[in-house]
């Protein structure tokens, strides 16, 4: 058996992962998840991101939402800014844990936002200043960590150079994202492994899809590697935008099911998180791909009915 941590910090996303890549929702609606998943224990939530709102018109709302959002003591909100006017607003707006994103894949990163992989790091240099001068932590989010779909297989050696020159540049955290769900456990010792024996005291985050069915398992082998923090989207709310119908985000009470099954501790209460997982569904108004929230716990006993009438 392998070498598990006591516990694991689950960040949930799905009120901005999630909702961004589902059709537009009310902002109420935003706000009603983002309050009842500070209530099931869960410590951090990815709460909005500060974009333009002609690129992605989902997060349009997303001073609206924070500034009505009820925020829970206990709880570690985050946003995601692409760039220095994002950052400038997530500041202002009293955020103190910021994510940016670059994409390991040079396609990927052009085919988003027009600039190469480098002409990104110089600017997430300048942001993750920006971001301390103004009080506030940097993660940086490596995109396509585990494959690229428009480049294929992405070399672990190009993802840990991009962590080399990230901390360099003073990020407090990275986080490696499985964008659309090309990532296998081989995969992910492959990168961590090699990132952690580089920087052993950087904290890792991991972000997977299920795309293909493969979320649990790299999440196993990444706590059995050392990590002990995830991304997880309550019901697997979110597509995958470059999939239609596929999988996206791996659902969060998915994650807690089997942690809490390895005696894995998360502080989230299941129940009460399934309940916010059909919350989540009737907000998007189409079934959503969580396998627990469909059967419910494997400690739930299915009640005998009579077949005589
Ligand atoms: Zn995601």
């Amino acid at each position: 058996m392998g070498d598990w941590p006591a516990s694991v910090s689950l960040r949930e996303v799905g009120p901005r992962d999630g909702l961004q890549n589902e059709d537009p929702v009310p902002t109420a609606d935003k706000v009603r998840l983002i309050d009842a998943l500070s209530l099931t224990g869960v410590k951090r939530v990815e709460a909005v991101s500060f974009v333009h709102p002609k690129a992605i018109p989902q997060m349009a709302d997303a001073d609206e939402v924070w500034a009505a959002v009820t925020r829970n003591p206990e709880v570690r909100y985050s946003a995601l800014v692409p760039n220095i006017r994002g950052a400038q607003r997530a500041l202002a707006a009293g955020f103190r844990e910021v994510e940016v994103v670059v994409s390991a894949s040079d396609t990927h990163n052009r085919r988003n936002i027009n600039r190469s992989t480098d002409e990104s790091l110089d600017d997430i240099a300048e942001l993750v200043q920006a971001l301390h001068d103004g009080g506030s932590t940097a993660e940086v989010i490596i995109a396509t960590s585990f494959g690229c779909p428009y480049e294929g297989d992405i070399d672990p050696a190009r993802v840990a150079s991009i962590v080399d020159r990230v901390v360099a540049d003073g990020a407090d955290r990275v986080a490696f994202g499985d964008t659309t769900g090309m990532a296998t456990p081989l995969r992910v010792r492959d990168v961590v492994a090699r990132v952690r024996e580089r920087h052993p005291s950087l904290p890792v985050l991991l972000h997977f899809h299920n795309t293909r069915g493969t979320a649990l398992a790299n999440i196993l082998i990444a706590l059995e590697l050392g990590v002990t923090e995830v991304d997880a989207s309550v019901g697997g709310l979110g597509g995958c935008p470059y999939a239609p119908g596929a999988s996206g985000n791996v659902a969060s009470e998915e994650v807690v099911h089997m942690l809490h099954d390895m005696g894995i501790s998360t502080g989230v209460d299941l129940d009460r998180l399934i309940e916010v997982a059909r919350m989540a569904e009737s907000i998007v108004g189409r079934e959503l791909p969580s396998g627990v929230l469909r059967a419910g716990p494997r400690t739930r006993l299915t009640v005998q009915r009579s077949v005589v009438p």
